[in-house]
Order: C-alpha cells, then sequence, then structure tokens
C-alpha cells in the first residue's frame, strides 16, 4: 500500500490521506491512512489513481 494525500475526505474521521493498493493483489480499496475506514471505490479509486499517476508521472510515462 502506499500513502498518498487526496483530495478526498475520509467520511468517518475527514482525514485526507490514505493508504492506496499498488497492484491487483492488494485488492481496489482505498483506506483511510488514519482510522483504516474503507473509503468507497471505483469513483474515489478514480480519483486516487489520478492523484497517483500525477505524482508518478515524473520521468515515466504513466502506466494507464
Ligand atoms: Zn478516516
Amino acid at each position: 500500500m502506499m500513502k498518498v494525500t487526496l483530495d478526498l475526505t475520509c467520511s468517518v474521521c475527514g482525514h485526507q490521506q490514505f493508504h492506496l493498493p499498488v497492484n491487483s493483489q492488494q485488492g481496489s480499496n482505498v483506506r483511510c491512512a488514519n482510522c483504516s475506514a474503507f473509503k468507497c471505490k471505483i469513483l474515489d479509486l478514480e480519483k486516487a489513481l489520478s492523484a497517483v499517476n500525477r505524482l508518478s508521472a515524473r520521468g515515466q510515462p504513466a502506466a494507464a
């Protein structure tokens, strides 16, 4: 899992840092880094992944 700050807010505690799965073996759930609540999936995950792609866009092509 990788910890990132997103433009999302945990619905439980309001935290904005989340753990993202970095491969399919880790599933597709985004978890709050603070309270470990599962954020909902697809829509938020798309935002999350686009944020990750922005972070990783330097020097390497985004593997979208
Ligand atoms: Zn939380």
